[in-house]
């Protein structure tokens, strides 16, 4: 099975589509000032489709500021409740819909920055109708919905990075504290084979939750929908995977 990571063309290059939006997400995890480690942050993991909108307290949920980290954990555990089990929690970690604008038209796949994936209607259901796995379809809240209607894909966290070596001394151990990892030492981008999750077509890697990867029947399925103004580059695995 080939893997292929979902990347936005670049900036220079000619689009497609003529769709822009702007949007947010309402609530999220706030970034760590970690007393062991000391870094500050956060990794902006995105889940659409947990639902923090009956949570008391949830105010606290609104702004993603880096925290003492025993203020992160205190929220973490009162956003848990709310979570389906497979959901990794990290600092920076966002809830519920996008909400915001949407102009223009949209290609079957459209990467939504920071934020994630959008997919055109009739895209979803064919992945829905050909049995695509890990397909969470969420609405986005936008102010004037776009015709054909673009749905929000909620993604789990699935694979990891391989450490490439290259740079010595071997990776250092994630903080024991708060799981902060200095992925310098991951430059090459290749992915452990072994991780990459058996039950999902789609997802974000663990360790780096921006790269969204997915499997080849989900780009050819997309690609059987139209042109989309996304790239999609083949990902090296370590060991590297045969192609029967
Ligand atoms: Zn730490």
């Amino acid at each position: 099975m080939r893997y292929y990571q979902l990347q936005e063309p670049h900036y220079a290059a000619p689009r497609i589509w003529s769709g822009t939006y702007r949007v947010e997400r309402r609530w999220g995890l706030p970034g760590i000032e970690c007393p062991e480690c000391h870094q500050t942050w956060s990794d902006f993991r995105s889940y659409p489709a947990v639902d923090v909108s009956h949570l008391t307290g949830r105010k606290e949920l609104e702004d993603g500021w880096p925290r003492p980290y025993a203020e992160y954990v205190r929220l973490a555990e009162r956003v848990r409740p709310f979570c389906p089990p497979d959901v990794v929690l990290t600092p920076g970690s966002m809830f519920g819909p996008l909400h915001g604008t949407a102009r223009g038209r949209f290609g079957p796949l459209t990467l939504v920055s920071i934020w994630g994936v959008l997919v055109r209607e009739d895209l979803l259901q064919t992945l829905q109708a050909e049995g695509i796995r890990g397909i969470v379809p969420v609405r986005p809240e936008f102010k004037k919905a776009p015709s054909p209607a673009l749905w929000e894909l909620h993604l789990l966290s699935g694979g990891r990075l391989y450490p490439d070596g290259r740079f010595p001394p071997p990776p250092a151990l994630p903080c024991s504290v708060c799981g902060w990892q200095d992925l310098s030492a991951y430059f090459s981008s290749r992915v452990e084979l072994s991780s990459l999750p058996a039950d999902l077509d789609v997802f974000h890697l663990v360790d780096a939750p921006l790269r969204i990867l997915a499997t080849e029947r989900f780009v050819e399925i997309a690609q059987s929908c139209g042109a989309s103004d996304v790239v999609f580059k083949e990902v090296e695995t370590e060991p590297p995977s045969h192609h029967a």
